[in-house]
């Protein structure tokens, strides 16, 4: 038996066979500069509504991920919430498998390799 919480729990951790995974960049795509965990970036708050309202559990599972260290898990959590990111998991550190990627420091392997 589950209780509500569990119940949520159960909610945002499901997929469905046809949902796709989509991986999302933080500092410099969601929110501006990179962090260093000296002061709080601001949102790229156009991008966030757009994630929210077009992705979002649209077929989408997203896992917001990031190179900061693990150490910086709960002020990155909370600055998502402040801004209210809508989001299944984080990743820091590691790069999770995914369908897509969003990164502002991405480049495309066709385009990088010009083939
Ligand atoms: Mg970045």
């Amino acid at each position: 038996m589950k209780n509500k919480i569990g119940n949520k729990i159960y909610q945002i951790t499901t997929m469905n066979y046809n949902d796709k995974l989509i991986c999302v960049d933080l500092d410099g795509t969601l929110c501006e500069w990179e962090f260093w965990g000296e002061w709080e970036p601001n949102p790229k708050k156009n991008r966030i509504k757009f994630l929210n309202e077009n992705v979002y559990q649209k077929w989408w599972h997203v896992i917001i991920y990031t190179a900061r260290s693990p150490e910086f898990y709960q002020i990155t959590l909370a600055w998502l919430i402040k801004y209210w990111v809508k989001f299944h998991w984080i990743s820091m550190f590691i790069k999770p498998w995914a369908d897509l990627y969003v990164d502002d420091k991405a480049v495309s392997d066709k385009t990088f390799f010009n083939d």
